[in-house]
């Protein structure tokens, strides 16, 4: 594979992470973020340095899906930096979490506010940085693969859309996750979406891992709970693919 597009100096922050994913999706909506966080608190679980980093600044979702005790993040004026918030070890930083209410911004200024945020915080040690990238793949996902190298890709399609999105050359995709396959009711197992889309993209673009993820009411309102579906049933069958999905990292 030819090169990663990170051509720079390393930004201060991160230069004590070991590994940086990306969780990408095509669109909105198909379980991005939900797999990031879980991934991020699978990581964690098994013992892990972790941080998350929400690169939406336009719905930032993960104020929503955990709720660390300090929903504000601090500023190191010595340093200029900004102080992650933190939520059972993992550290946080969102642009829900700077307390400006809605953002209206114009692609530039968003690129700006992302790279300061994901290059002027102060990470530390970690093993594993785990960025929910906006969906799709414009300018916003350009810059990011510019300002940090990343080192795996983690993309999240539902199985009706076979749309691949290309992350950035150079950067392995290690996995595709195929959110809401299936449900189980009486007994029986339904594919409300079809099925097969996941193995296909996996199939065409020699990725080694395919993940399938159940339509799941657990996930749903660990969503808006405040705690990972991973942290408030680590035996559950989710819990399970999300340790099978952390040990390709
Ligand atoms: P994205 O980051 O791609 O926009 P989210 O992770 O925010 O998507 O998920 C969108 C909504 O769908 C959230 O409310 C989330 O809780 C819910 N959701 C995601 N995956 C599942 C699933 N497998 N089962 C049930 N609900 C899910």
């Amino acid at each position: 594979p030819s090169r990663p597009v990170f051509d720079g100096q390393l930004p201060a922050g991160i230069q004590k992470v070991s590994n940086i994913i990306a969780v990408s999706s095509c669109k909105g909506g198909v379980g991005k973020s939900t797999v990031a966080v879980n991934l991020a608190y699978t990581l964690a679980g098994m013992g892990a340095r972790v941080g998350i980093f929400d690169a939406d600044v336009y719905g930032p979702s993960l104020p929503t899906m955990v709720s660390p005790e300090n929903r504000l993040l601090e500023m190191n004026p010595e340093k200029r930096s900004i102080i992650p918030t933190e939520y059972m070890g993992v550290k946080l930083v969102s642009f829900g979490f700077a307390g400006q209410g809605r953002a209206i911004m114009r692609g530039p200024m968003v690129s700006g506010v992302i790279n300061q945020l994901l290059t002027t915080a102060e990470w530390g040690e970690l093993d594993y940085l785990v960025i929910d990238m906006p969906p799709g793949t414009g300018d916003i996902q350009l810059t990011l693969c510019q300002i940090v190298p990343l080192s795996a890709a983690v993309i999240v399609t539902t199985p009706q859309k076979l749309a691949f999105i290309d992350v950035a050359k150079g950067v392995p995709c290690v996995a595709v996750v195929e959110n809401m396959c299936h449900f189980d009711a009486d007994g029986k197992r339904y594919h409300p979406f079809g099925r097969g889309s996941g193995s296909q993209v996996v199939r065409e673009f020699g990725i080694p891992h395919l993940f399938e993820l159940p339509i799941q009411p657990s996930l749903s309102a660990s969503g808006d709970s405040g705690v990972p579906d991973v942290v408030a049933d680590p035996q559950g069958e989710v819990a399970k693919t999300f340790q099978e999905l952390g040990v390709c990292m």
